[in-house]
């Protein structure tokens, strides 16, 4: 067995003749960007255009040689030899992550990739490591978050003895016919097919509650008989506005509880972009925030949906001008509500904006107008009335109610007091501390006013007024958001 590796060698942002390999490390590109697979990467390292190259680029259909062995790659070199890999002691792997490649089949290959190198050099799997080894990065990402390293090592072993060898660094045709595992919901339901997989295993990870692993000849070998459990949304079509709060607003309770996220937002968000969960898209796949395939191109911590479940639908987008168009995308499909909210308080606790959390202040955050606000200016939506709309929702079927309060679980009824500061105009004048170099100012207090092109710098400033999160500052300049995390009040 082996698999076909196309070179595509480069000779710059390397270590020439310098690599002594010792090791094989495993790495994720976590460029979750579309088309971003083992080519385009080849590519882009050709032609000089990565800070961090690598020997080898594997998705599930695709494998690329990017550079000698005998060259290091600029792989580990933030472990600074700690952990004793460096770039001179190593060959490396980086398995894709985009949306076209099968997550699964992808390290399913490059497990043969790494079977054949520890073949060639004649070393066991101890000199198999992940970048994490070399430097405690968080890399391969979504090994290590699924807990499949393990399995990884394996599943190579298991490579290394069926022979998957070296010599095959020219192009190789694949072995035929290929014996592999199909996970399909039936043996003649062909079409239901999501993947084929070389190692059993990897096949049983990828197989969803409702499917079964299939052999070459047919045969059964796995089902994933999980059930179904949570709330589905087709229960909850025939509700009425106030039989639906009541059902689902414990389940916001309990995700502010878990997630820090404030209930009423969350349930208000839930209810405008599910339509009171009658939308097509949560009807099929209990999605009811909208939860595209690809968010902001990057992962967060806590993610509830399982990384490969879509569905593709038509969706209603408005440009800044305000007018409305119409896109087709994949949308995330999940086995019932409770984990499409859990995903999307993932995604607005932990999403990020460089390396800044895209809704900093949000977590915790037990002001609805302020958690609203902050939600629309880290460009969750591009509706400009998204902040009026939620906060008109949640005063008028009082979703306070479900919002967790200090000392208690979120099972008073009682209305909540809350006070209305943001969207009144305030005229006390304080001093906040501004700690980014590159906070905007704009002519007016909020994302529909245009920037003045200065931006405040780092230092302490005299807010004059305040208005909706936005503090007019003392100098004229014009407005700077508040509620971002760079700004505090001193
Ligand atoms: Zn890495």
């Amino acid at each position: 067995m082996s698999i076909k590796i196309t070179k595509m060698i480069a000779k710059t942002h390397c270590y020439i003749g310098q690599n002594h390999p010792n090791y094989v490390i495993i790495h994720e590109t976590d460029n979750w960007a579309k088309g971003a697979n083992s080519r385009a990467h080849a590519t882009a390292m050709k032609n000089g255009n990565l800070d961090g190259t690598v020997h080898y680029y594997v998705d599930s259909q695709e494998c690329y040689q990017t550079l000698e062995h005998q060259d290091g790659a600029w792989a580990v070199g933030d472990g600074k030899g700690k952990y004793g890999i460096t770039n001179k002691n190593s060959i490396n792997i980086e398995i894709c992550v985009n949306p076209e490649s099968n997550y699964y089949v992808a390290v399913d290959r490059a497990a043969q990739l790494a079977a054949m190198l520890l073949n060639q050099y004649g070393w066991d799997t101890s000199h198999l490591k992940r970048h994490y080894d070399a430097s405690r990065k968080h890399c391969p990402r979504r090994i290590l978050d699924e807990g499949l390293w393990d399995n990884f090592v394996k599943c190579t072993k298991s490579y290394m003895k069926k022979g998957t060898n070296a010599g095959s660094v020219k192009p190789v045709k694949e072995e035929e016919p290929a014996k592999l595992y199909r996970v399909r919901k039936t043996w003649a339901d062909s079409k239901s097919q999501i993947g084929a997989y070389a190692y059993l295993d990897n096949a049983k990870i990828a197989c969803p509650a409702g499917y079964s692993v299939y052999d070459w000849t047919g045969k059964n070998v796995y089902t994933n008989t999980t059930a179904k459990t949570g709330t589905q949304a087709t229960k909850l079509k025939g509700l009425t506005p106030a039989d639906l709060i009541k059902k689902i607003g414990p389940l916001f309770t309990a995700d502010q509880l878990k997630t820090g996220v404030l209930a009423s937002v969350s349930m208000a968000q839930f209810i405008l972009e599910s339509g009171w969960g009658k939308s097509g898209l949560t009807q099929k796949a209990n999605n009811a925030f909208g939860m595209k395939q690809n968010l902001s191109g990057n992962t967060w911590p806590g993610s509830k949906w399982d990384g490969k479940s879509v569905v593709s639908m038509r969706t209603g987008e408005q440009k800044k001008n305000g007018e409305h168009y119409t896109i087709t995308a994949n949308f995330r499909r999940y086995p019932c509500i409770e984990d499409s909210i859990g995903d999307h308080s993932a995604y607005l606790a932990g999403a990020k904006n460089g390396n800044a959390l895209r809704y900093a202040g949000l977590k915790g955050c037990k002001d609805y107008k302020k958690a609203a606000t902050i939600i629309k200016n880290g460009g969750y939506a591009t509706d400009i009335n998204y902040v009026n709309q939620l906060c008109r929702i949640i005063e008028q079927y009082k979703l306070t109610d479900y919002d967790v309060k200090a000392g208690n679980t979120g099972t008073d009824s009682k209305p909540a007091a809350t006070t209305p500061t943001s969207t009144t105009t305030q005229k006390k004048t304080f001093k906040v501390k501004v700690t980014a170099n590159d906070l905007r100012i704009r002519k007016g207090p909020g994302t529909d006013y245009a920037f003045t092109g200065k931006y405040t710098g780092k230092g302490r400033f005299t807010i004059v007024e305040e208005k909706g999160g936005w503090g007019r500052l003392k100098s004229g300049a014009g407005w700077i958001c508040l509620t971002v995390n760079c700004v505090t009040r001193v």
